[in-house]
C-alpha cells in the first residue's frame, strides 16, 4: 500500500489554521501547546497513565459541551512526544471538519476524497492532526528564521542541524527533520529503519532530492547498507536515475531504531 499522502491544497490550509492559532497568541518559541489547550474555554486537558499504545486522544462531552483531552503521562514517555501529543489532538480540536466529527461523536474523519475507505479516512485525520502540530511547534515563520540564520553562519544540510532545530522548537528529529524538508534549497533526505517487528524502513525527502534523482517518499529502501556511504542504488530498491548519486550519510540509533541522514557528495 502507498503512503497516505495529504493533498498540498490540505496541507497548506492547515498551515494557515495552525499559523492563525499562534498569531492570536502571545507564543515564543518553543511554543507552549499545554497552555495554548488551557487557553481554551471549551477545552480541558488530562494527563493520564493510558495503555502503550495510546499516547492521547480527545473527546467531546454533550452533557457539559467541553471537549477532553486524555493525554497519556506514562514515564517513558519524552517529553518532545508530548509536546507532539498534545499539539495533535489540538489540532483535532482546531480543524473545524474534525470539530464537527466530535462534536456529533464520530472519530474525526478526511472528507475529501470520495470513496476513501473508512481506516483511510481515519488515518488520514491524524496526518492532517499531525500536519498540524509540526506546524504549530515549528512556525513556518521562525522555522525560514533560523535557517537564514544558519545559512549566515555557513551552515549547509547535515545531521547536525536537523538535530539542532529539534532542540531549538523542542521536537522530536523526525519531526525537524520533515518540516526542514519542506523548507531547505537543498538536495537530502532523511532514512529512518524503525525497530520492532513488521515495521517498514521510510524515507523523507527535499524538493531538490526528488527533483535531482527521482527518488519520492514512497520509495522503498533497501536494508541499512551499513556503513553509511556510497551510491544511491545501495539505499533504494529502484533507483531510475543513478547516476550522480553517490551519497554520504549520518546515522544515528535512537531507541526508535536508525535514522539516517541523506546528502549527495
Ligand atoms: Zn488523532
Amino acid at each position: 500500500m502507498k503512503r497516505l499522502e495529504l493533498p498540498a491544497n490540505r496541507i497548506e490550509v492547515i498551515q494557515g489554521l495552525a499559523a492563525d492559532v499562534l498569531g492570536t497568541r502571545n507564543c515564543g518559541i518553543p511554543v507552549n501547546p499545554k497552555r495554548i489547550g488551557e487557553d481554551e474555554e471549551d477545552l480541558r486537558l488530562h494527563f493520564e497513565f493510558l495503555s502503550d499504545d495510546l499516547d492521547g486522544c480527545i473527546e467531546y462531552d454533550r452533557d457539559t459541551g467541553k471537549f477532553h483531552v486524555v493525554i497519556n503521562s506514562a514515564a517513558t514517555k519524552s517529553v518532545t512526544r508530548e509536546r507532539f501529543t498534545i499539539a495533535h489532538e489540538l489540532g483535532h480540536y482546531f480543524i473545524p471538519e474534525h470539530r464537527r466529527d466530535l462534536v456529533v461523536g464520530k472519530l474525526p474523519h478526511f472528507r475529501l476524497i470520495p470513496g476513501l475507505k473508512p481506516d483511510h479516512a481515519e488515518a488520514l485525520a491524524d496526518r492532517e492532526a499531525d500536519c498540524f502540530a509540526s506546524h504549530l511547534l515549528v512556525p513556518e515563520s521562525e522555522l525560514k528564521l533560523k535557517l537564514n540564520e544558519f545559512t549566515t553562519a555557513g551552515r549547509t544540510a547535515s545531521y547536525g542541524l536537523v538535530a539542532d532545530l529539534a532542540d531549538y522548537f523542542q521536537v522530536s528529529f523526525i519531526c525537524a527533520a520533515g518540516r526542514f524538508l519542506s523548507a531547505t534549497d537543498e538536495a537530502c533526505a532523511i532514512a529512518v529503519y524503525p525497530n520492532g517487528k513488521g515495521r517498514v524502513p521510510y524515507v523523507e525527502v527535499s524538493v531538490a532530492f526528488k527533483t535531482r534523482f527521482n527518488v519520492s517518499r514512497n520509495s522503498q529502501l533497501k536494508p541499512f547498507p551499513g556503513d553509511c556511504g556510497g551510491s544511491l542504488e545501495r539505499w533504494f530498491k529502484d533507483v531510475p536515475n543513478p547516476r550522480d548519486s553517490e551519497i554520504w550519510a549520518t546515522a544515528n540509533h535512537g531507541r526508535f531504531g536508525t535514522i539516517v541522514f541523506l546528502k549527495p557528495y
